[in-house]
């Protein structure tokens, strides 16, 4: 059997950050290239072929429009080159859930695509980013990886983008799968599936927009008045997600604002600043009478990706984004 053969993405992040002491706190994001990356990987002697491509060489912070159309744009052509088994992007760990669940609604789910990244830079004692990309290397060129649409490899676990979310600012195991924990175990020698592939062969959910619109985050706190949801009407925002306290709530004046929002036409969606949990329509805001879209199962940062998408596809409509929402 031949050696699969792997396009590696290169994007930055920690596990391309290089430190002034491998002891101290203070590093910078994307200083390492890919090839010297790779050729670490590749002195591993795991059995892939690695086709380096770098895209960027940033800290994912400032991940954006330029980089994921540069990511959808080479993955799409991966998928149809028969000389690609699979595909892994390198990225920082503080958006990779935005970054995986924006190719994941956009993507067929064919080849793997594997996003790996390391809450440690590469020169720091304990480093976890060769593991984790050995581990990402197991992953994309295994042929059971196919049809599980976009998957986030961390500290030896496999998630599904829909489900991983960092809720960890520093420790090693960071990541964390909701409402689904991992889709499989993996270490650089073994990878143990959970299930069968779930999305074999499916379409991409949503087209590939031009653009995206503007769509703000508001976190929710105890005494805010309406002044923040008018300012960023102000600023054009064409969608909100509410990082709303429990289950997406807010302060009376600020849901008012937000239904004074819907009434203009800018959808609202609610979610939670809490860590974990669903947000169900009307429950204790009347979503019904409000024309809220409740998040569910995501997170303030993936519901404003599944918004942005909707929104550029022209669904601005609150029961089809609910529908969208819906959907696990
Ligand atoms: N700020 C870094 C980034 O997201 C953090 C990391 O990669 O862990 O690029």
């Amino acid at each position: 059997m031949t050696d699969p053969r792997i396009l590696v993405l290169g994007t930055g992040g920690t596990i391309a950050g290089r430190a002034a002491s491998s002891t101290g706190k203070a590093y910078a994001a994307g200083e390492v290239p890919l090839d010297t990356m790779l050729g670490e990987i590749r002195a591993l002697g795991l059995e892939a072929e690695l086709l380096p491509k770098a895209v960027a060489r940033i800290g994912s912070q400032d991940i954006g429009w330029t980089e994921w159309d540069a990511l959808h744009r080479e993955i799409t052509v991966a998928q149809d080159d028969t000389g690609v088994d699979g595909i892994i992007v390198t990225h920082g760990t503080d958006t990779a859930e935005e970054t995986a669940y924006l190719l994941d609604l956009t993507l067929a789910a064919g080849k793997p695509v594997v996003l790996v990244g390391a809450m440690r830079p590469a020169d720091a004692v304990g480093s976890d980013g060769m593991r984790n990309f050995a581990n990402a290397v197991r992953v994309a060129g295994d042929p059971n990886a196919a049809g599980r649409g976009v998957m986030v490899v961390m500290g030896d676990t496999v998630f599904a983008a829909a489900d991983v979310r960092k809720a960890a600012t520093a420790s090693v195991d960071a990541f964390r799968g909701f409402p689904r924990g991992p889709l499989a175990r993996v270490t650089p020698s073994s990878l143990d599936w959970f299930a069968p592939p779930h999305r074999t062969a499916q379409p991409p959910r949503f087209a590939w927009p031009e653009a995206l619109p503007r769509v703000a985050i508001l976190t929710a706190g105890a005494g805010m008045d309406s002044k923040p949801v008018e300012a960023l009407l102000g600023i054009g925002c064409k969608g909100i997600v509410i990082a709303g306290m429990g289950q997406g709530n807010a302060p009376r004046v600020v849901l008012d604002a937000l239904e004074a929002a819907v009434d203009a036409g800018v959808p609202v969606v609610r979610s939670s600043r809490v860590d974990e949990g669903m947000v169900d329509r009307n429950v204790e805001v009347d979503d019904d009478a409000r024309g809220f879209v409740a998040a569910r199962a995501l997170g303030p940062a993936k519901a404003r990706i599944l918004l942005m998408v909707l929104i550029a596809n022209g669904v601005t409509d609150p029961a089809a984004i609910q529908a969208a929402f819906d959907q696990p």
